[in-house]
């Protein structure tokens, strides 16, 4: 047998198991596979403590200005040692995965060294959301086989791309198709006045390029920016009740108003379900949040106590 082979069979057998409301649920990252035992339902004091899924933005940097970003601009990216502290704390506590964006997650320094270290030290899916632009044959190389997902952004296609990010749609789709060859990939696409009217050529490419997955992320408002509008909300909605393409199509949760969406997993809200750590290092229930907690001086598990406890207050 040779050792590639023994690797992918014993990362195969590599279950994660997360006490839920809902029962145990099982996830294999190597296939991607959910299993939720309903028979079994654990007390509440044996709930797994760390959300299922963890989005961690590296860096602040990135080298395009899209002008409908919502990153913050100040600079900040997160400490290596520190990340790797934490990502330990989230996959000894049941979370199943963790996604690393920004900013552009290609431009933290350590990126290879931060994927290699979840995948052999954790059990923690990776995933990683990125402009594509700076996916070189190098990087490609240092992220294969350390990486279980790639969500590459594309918010329409041509002239109406090139005029979003400022970049060549032929190097994007360029980007992708090598990239695609490595590791299983789906699309990002922002929903705004501009891109709606593309949705039909882009999730044809995706699926002509065998994306596993098309992400709508209806526009958020920022300071700049007043956010996706009612009527294109509308088109959206129709465009989405009228989908019967291959590739499956999912929805940004927290700006799934009025579309009809499915929940595999509707026991697990909120902070269970998941949470932010910004590039300055706060824990946030979502990117968009102003408030969160350091997570540096207490720790993850702590600071996500915090955050719960600070939800409360907030709402009584
Ligand atoms: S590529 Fe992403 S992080 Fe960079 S400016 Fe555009 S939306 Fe913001």
């Amino acid at each position: 047998m040779s050792a590639k082979f023994q690797n992918s069979a014993s990362e195969a057998r590599r279950i994660k198991v997360r006490a839920t409301a809902g029962g145990i649920h099982l996830f294999n990252r190597a296939t991607g596979t959910n299993v939720l035992i309903d028979e079994i339902r654990p007390s509440p004091a044996n709930f797994s403590q760390a959300p299922r899924q963890v989005s961690i933005a590296l860096t602040n940097a990135c080298d395009l200005a899209c002008e409908y970003c919502y990153a913050p601009k100040h600079q900040a990216h997160l400490p290596f040692e520190d990340l790797k502290g934490w990502l330990r704390d989230l996959d000894e506590h049941g979370a199943i995965g963790i996604g690393f964006g920004g900013g552009e997650p290609t431009l933290y320094p350590k990126l290879t060294e931060v994927c290699e270290f979840a995948t052999k030290d954790t059990n923690l899916a990776v995933t990683l959301t990125t402009h594509a632009h700076r996916l070189t044959p190098k990087l490609l190389r240092g992220i294969e086989g350390n990486i279980n997902f790639v969500r590459v952004s594309m918010d329409g296609v041509g002239s109406t791309y090139e005029a979003n990010r400022g970049r060549s749609f032929d190097d994007l789709i360029g980007r992708i198709k090598n990239l695609s060859s490595l590791v299983p990939f789906g699309i990002n696409f922002v929903v705004n006045s501009e891109t709606i009217l593309d949705l039909d050529p882009a999730i044809e490419l995706a699926s002509k390029m065998n994306a596993r997955e098309f992400l709508l992320l209806p526009e958020q408002a920022t300071a700049f920016r007043l956010g996706i509008d009612e009527h294109t909300r509308r088109m959206l909605t129709t465009w989405v009740e009228g989908y019967s393409g291959a590739v499956p199509i999912s929805v940004s949760e927290g700006n799934s108003d009025g579309l009809p969406t499915c929940n595999p997993l509707p026991f697990e809200t909120g902070l269970s379900a998941f949470a932010h750590i910004d590039a300055a290092g706060k824990l946030k229930r979502t990117s968009y949040d102003q408030f969160g907690v350091t997570i540096s001086q207490i720790g993850i598990i702590a600071a996500l106590e915090q955050l719960k406890e600070s939800h409360q207050l907030s709402i009584q």
